[in-house]
């Protein structure tokens, strides 16, 4: 009797996925069902999860977006829809079961639709499209002697993309994230609405979709905030030991945020070494210049902020002089690299933690000098962040302090001889006894792009914010069309829960 249940639940659920195909050839935009498409965009760059989506759309414009989100909602079994950027999601968060993913990074659109950089009351912004790469955008911008003020690590990720988790880098501790340095969006919601929203226009649609993992809406148009783009900059690494003389460096350069430019660096960020050797800490200071000051800004350096730390002197490494677009895009070269060495393709287990000020020793004891052991196998990066820099409106959530640490943990499942399906086990355990050491101890650590397969544990993560993020849910995607990759909200506990009081038929 099961069986037979199940094999009609099969045969009807196939049926409707062929309605769907038909009804979505249907559709303007350019949407297709060949297996290369499906397969590019059903696997991301963690390369863990395949999940097969039914069809891909590449927009050509916002509209397409909004006839596509509209057919889902209007239809008496909606289909999910999930905006991909570029992909370079870990754990399957931009993918959809039987449903649509618009592949954002469509250049056509990007190319039609850019524009020249303006000036608004708050400063310079360039309008951009949701699915541009960050480097197009440094690209464009810098034609006009203007750039963005936040970064990521990486450039080839989209605007979209960073937008729905916060996009931190070493210039978020004076600047913030970039989530921080946006004055305005165009999103598509749940409801196939294309909506304007602000600080003071449609605010709550505003703070929803930053830092909102792709729930509430599709961002289509960015207005990012840019400054005079820096021409070269001076990097500095600087070598520690001691773990509580290092993050004592770094608080006290964080708490030059406010000063002039000339009293402060520019960027900051360190990384964790974990060898044979033991742990070590390289700090990594930046600061940027033009060509008449470089001379200046050099004995700035080194007559004020260097010698106020403790670094040790005979491990400074020489300060090294790069452009501005080489500092931000370092990344590349390595990315690069293993790509050649065909060691990209490998799967990515990363995780990326925020950490309190109050408890960052004993994550160094317990993780770096603990779990850990001897053998990081992979890049770990610290970098400091304030919370006053953040808006505590947006669907981020942070831990309770005024300072926190992002620490990602970039370790990839490449095979030194013991298999990679081993490798990666071994990487998945370890990132668990992390969390289960971070939980135990109470060290008030949040995820960053967090992944969590069950509401319950999506529950734990927002904690007071919780309810909220429900209330937007149910405003702005009432029949969870959008994000479903992300598993923040399971079907059935939605309906159970009320959400039918605004008529509620989504497909499980
Ligand atoms: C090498 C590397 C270095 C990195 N360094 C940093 C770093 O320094 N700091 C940092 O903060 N992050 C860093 N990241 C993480 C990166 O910022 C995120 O993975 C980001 O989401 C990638 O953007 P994407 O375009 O690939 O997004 P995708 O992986 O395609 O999507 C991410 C999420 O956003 C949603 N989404 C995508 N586009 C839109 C849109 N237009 N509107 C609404 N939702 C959308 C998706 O549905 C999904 O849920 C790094 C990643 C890599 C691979």
């Amino acid at each position: 009797m099961v069986s037979k249940l199940k094999l009609m639940f099969f045969f009807f659920h196939l049926i409707s996925i062929v309605v769907l195909a038909l009804d979505l050839s249907k559709l303007h935009g350019n949407i297709s069902n060949n297996p290369s498409d499906i397969k590019a965009a059903s696997l991301d760059f963690g390369n863990m999860r395949y999940v097969e989506a039914l069809a891909v759309m590449y927009p050509n414009s916002a509209h397409d977006i909004v006839e596509l989100i509209k057919k889902s909602y209007q239809s008496e079994k909606a289909f999910p829809v999930s905006p991909k950027g570029s992909g370079h999601s870990l754990y399957g968060q931009a993918q959809v079961a039987d449903g649509v993913v618009i592949d954002m990074t469509g250049t056509k659109v990007s190319l039609q639709e850019r524009k020249q950089p303006a000036q608004g009351s708050k400063g310079s912004y360039v309008d951009v499209w949701g699915g541009d790469l960050w480097v197009n955008v440094l690209n464009w911008t810098v034609t006009y002697g203007l750039a963005p003020k936040s970064w990521t690590n990486y450039l080839y990720v989209t605007v979209g993309g960073t937008l729905s988790n916060a996009g931190v880098g070493g210039q978020s501790y004076i600047h913030g994230p970039q989530i921080s340095n946006v004055y305005e969006l165009d999103v598509v919601t749940g409801k196939g609405e294309l909506k304007t929203c602000s600080k003071d226009e449609n605010s709550e649609l505003f703070y929803s979709v930053l830092g909102g993992l792709g729930q509430f809406g599709i961002i289509t148009r960015a207005r990012i905030a840019l400054e005079p783009a820096p021409e070269c900059v001076v990097l500095i690494h600087l070598m520690y030991l001691d773990f509580s003389i290092f993050t004592k460096d770094i608080e006290y350069l964080i708490s030059l945020h406010e000063k002039p430019a000339n009293e402060r660096f520019d960027s900051i960020h360190s990384s964790v070494l974990i060898d044979q050797g033991g742990v070590r800490y390289v700090l990594e200071v930046v600061k940027y210049f033009s060509k008449l000051t470089e001379d200046t800004v050099r004995q700035e350096i080194i007559e004020t902020l260097l010698k106020k730390l403790d670094f040790i002197p005979s491990s400074t490494t020489s300060s090294i002089s790069l452009t501005y677009f080489d500092f931000l895009d370092q990344l590349r070269q390595m990315e690069l690299d293993l790509r050649r060495k065909g060691l990209l393709d490998v799967p990515h287990p990363w995780i990326t933690l925020l950490v309190p000020k109050s408890k960052i020793g004993e994550f160094d004891k317990g993780i770096f000098k603990g779990i850990l052991g001897s053998n990081s196998n992979g890049w770990i990066v610290m970098k400091p962040l304030l919370e006053n820099k953040w808006d505590v409106r947006t669907s981020v959530v942070l831990p309770d302090e005024d300072i926190f640490y992002a620490i990602l943990m970039l370790r990839s499942a490449i095979d030194t001889g013991e298999g990679t399906k081993a490798k990666l086990d071994f990487i998945i355990n370890q990132n668990r006894e992390i969390i289960k050491f971070c939980k135990e101890n109470e060290l008030g650590v949040k995820g960053y792009m967090a992944h969590h397969e069950t509401q319950e544990e999506w529950i734990e993560h927002y904690g007071d914010k919780w309810d909220l993020i429900y209330k937007r849910k149910i405003e702005f995607d009432p029949k969870h069309i959008l994000g479903t990759g992300q598993h923040i909200f399971q079907y059935s506990s939605v309906f159970r829960e009320g959400i039918s009081s605004v008529n509620c038929e989504v497909e499980g």
